[in-house]
């Protein structure tokens, strides 16, 4: 359905143009069919142009690691941080990792930049440990689903914390649980390495994948994070019985519950009550860079920060 479906074309770009949909169809989940028109080509035109920037800025160290503070609900303490990747090209917008993890996502870049924070996330957290303010952290990483479908992530994480000397225990692996549908199978034995490790696991954004009680079922996780939509949504009754329902199948579970995206009080009050063991959102602390983070945590600490738990 080309949009200049009238002009013949050249054998060459009917070819060009079937590629084109064979590859997204390829990268799409569950998806078996892909017809070609001229947003898709223009779809495609961007992503590649996205990819060989990020190519680029990989070379170039444009990447970095933000840290956002996970705060224990019980004693109000920073527990841990989530590390999120920015992108920061020289001279321009940053571009958020909304925008450039899915492009990465169709190649082989991802896994060369989910090693990327593998290692750097490994050495923070190391050289964090002979600091007061850091010491005992645990450092969260996320993982594209992508990695699940191949056995390199164990052995990734197994050389980064042998070269950094970090402490197993407290690196949590993430994994959105959308992501772990079409490879449960795969993913299960690649979790099972990973636990060997000393590693920890959360499932991410918990309660948008349609099968929260299989994956549950089938791998044995630490944490669950319970997706930001659900604490967004407290206002609306059966979005909060919803929500209050998956913390406690988490708790049952004897898992730590996560509350993601709590940005008002009500929302935190909401979490407190229904159960979380920890909260996470810009209510407390938004991601900060590497150099902010000890003042940060200075700030979590004093009694008068903005919001105390409890309030
Ligand atoms: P995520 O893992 O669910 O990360 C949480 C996202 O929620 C982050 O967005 C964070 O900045 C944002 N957030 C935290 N608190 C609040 C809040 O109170 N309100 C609102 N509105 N947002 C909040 P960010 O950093 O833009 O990351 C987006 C997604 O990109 C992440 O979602 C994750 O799936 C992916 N991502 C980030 N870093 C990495 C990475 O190093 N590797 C991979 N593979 N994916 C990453
Ligand atoms: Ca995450
Ligand atoms: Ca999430």
């Amino acid at each position: 359905a080309s949009s200049d479906a009238l002009t013949p074309l050249a054998p060459a770009e009917v070819l060009q143009r079937a590629d084109v949909a064979l590859g997204r169809a390829k990268s799409t989940d569950n998806c078996h069919l892909v017809i070609f028109d001229q947003r898709l080509h223009e779809d495609e035109i961007e992503r590649a142009r996205l990819q060989g920037e990020l190519r680029v800025a990989l070379k170039n160290d444009e990447l970095t690691l933000f840290f956002q503070p996970i705060v224990q609900t019980s004693t109000g303490r920073v527990t841990g941080v989530e590390a999120l990747l920015r992108w920061l090209p020289v001279g321009k917008p940053p571009i958020p990792p909304s925008v450039f993890i899915p492009a990465a996502e169709q190649s082989e870049l991802i896994t060369l930049i989910d090693d990327w924070v593998i290692d750097r996330a490994c050495r923070h957290l190391s050289s964090w440990a002979d600091d007061d303010r850091t010491a005992g952290l645990t450092m969260s990483i996320n993982v594209s689903g992508r990695h699940m479908a191949n056995d390199e992530l164990p052995r990734t994480v197994e050389r980064a914390l042998r070269r950094s000397n970090a402490d197993p225990g407290k690196l949590i692996v993430e994994v959105t649980e959308t992501e772990l549908i079409p490879n449960l199978e795969k993913a299960v034995q690649i979790f099972g390495q990973l636990r060997a490790l000393g590693v920890r696991l959360a499932i991410d954004d918990f309660g948008t994948g349609y099968a929260s009680v299989a994956h549950l079922r089938r791998v044995d996780f630490d944490r669950i994070k319970i997706d930001r939509s659900f604490v967004a949504a407290i206002d609306d009754a059966t979005e909060r019985s919803l929500g209050s329902l998956l913390v406690s199948l988490g708790r049952n579970l004897d898992l730590d519950v996560v509350a993601e995206g709590v940005e008002t009080p009500e929302q935190l009050e909401w979490a407190r009550s229904a159960g979380c063991t920890h909260i996470q959102g810009f209510l407390y602390a938004r991601p900060v860079p590497v150099a902010e983070l000890g003042a940060e945590l200075e700030r979590l600490r004093r009694p008068h920060r903005a919001v105390a738990p409890g309030r």
